[in-house]
């Protein structure tokens, strides 16, 4: 794998916490640091910190943080034109920030909720997807992963809105995918079931109780075993694309 990520630049979404962050340690740790990794979030200091502590572990490795709230899509260009020169060729899209905001149903689910989950999981990842895109395209090489769900395949009561936007995020990666056939650009899309991260606590609004009830009874998957599928995917040989991977806990089937 080491050799496959050699000097790669891999820009990734939603750094800052659970399988981003996660993603970013398996890819330092796949490389043995041997890579330029692009931290992006909203939330800066956790993506310093995860820095500091990659550099601390890898200390010839390239890692740059930046501020990015992949909803608001009118600065996803200015982003990518100010990346300095040794980020800006890049190789590898992770697109995973996304979020589930409330469990309520249909007549009850709020207009903000609404819209902030379509504009995280589907316009934002939409929008740097195409701004990155030019860039596969000029060197004819690249991967893109999404990140699905298993809400993007089965819905579920009170998934109101979290499941259309993991649905769209299918199809949308199939259209890609179809679309560049017979290029070296791959996409590659893998859909977690239960993962014990902060996005139970997303998606209860900070309650904390109800967040951790998701995970009782239940032995989720840690957002690690996320991470390994996402490296496995983007260190196959090239002409081999792992498409979708479905990916949940063994009591959760
Ligand atoms: P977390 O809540 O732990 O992490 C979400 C990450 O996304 C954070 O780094 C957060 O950072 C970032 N984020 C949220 N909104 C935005 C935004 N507007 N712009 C940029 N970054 C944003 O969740 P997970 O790690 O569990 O989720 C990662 C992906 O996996 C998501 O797409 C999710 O839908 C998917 N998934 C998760 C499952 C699970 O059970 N955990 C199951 C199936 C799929 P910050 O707040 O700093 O911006």
């Amino acid at each position: 794998a080491a050799e496959r990520l050699a000097q790669k630049v891999v820009l990734i979404t939603g750094a800052s916490a659970g399988i981003g962050e996660a993603t970013a340690k398996e890819i330092a740790d796949a490389a043995a640091g041997d890579v330029k990794l692009i931290l992006t979030a909203r939330r800066k200091d956790k993506l310093d910190s995860l820095s500091d502590s990659l550099i601390k572990q890898y200390p010839d490795i390239k890692v740059l943080t930046t501020e990015l709230d992949v909803s608001k899509t009118d600065t996803i260009q200015p982003f990518l034109n100010g990346l300095p020169e040794e980020f800006a060729d890049i190789d590898v899209l992770i697109n995973n920030a996304g979020k589930a905001l409330g469990r309520d149903d249909i007549g009850t689910i709020l207009q903000d909720d609404i819209e902030g989950m379509f504009q995280t999981n589907v316009l934002g990842l939409i929008a740097l997807t195409q701004a990155v895109l030019p860039i596969f395209k000029k060197k004819n090489s690249g991967d893109i992963v999404n990140l699905g769900s298993i809400a993007g395949r089965d819905s579920y009561p009170g998934g109101g809105i979290y499941c259309p936007t993991k649905a769209a995020v299918k199809s949308f990666s199939q259209v890609l995918r179809k679309e560049l056939i017979n290029t070296r650009i791959r996409v590659l899309e893998v859909d977690p079931g239960n993962v014990e991260t902060e996005f139970s606590n997303t998606r209860f609004k900070g309650d904390l109780e109800k967040a951790k009830k998701v995970y009782e009874d239940t032995i989720p998957l840690v957002a690690e075993d996320i991470a390994e599928i996402i490296v496995f995917g983007i260190t196959r040989k090239q002409n081999t694309v792992i498409a979708e991977t479905l990916v949940f806990s063994s009591n959760q089937a």
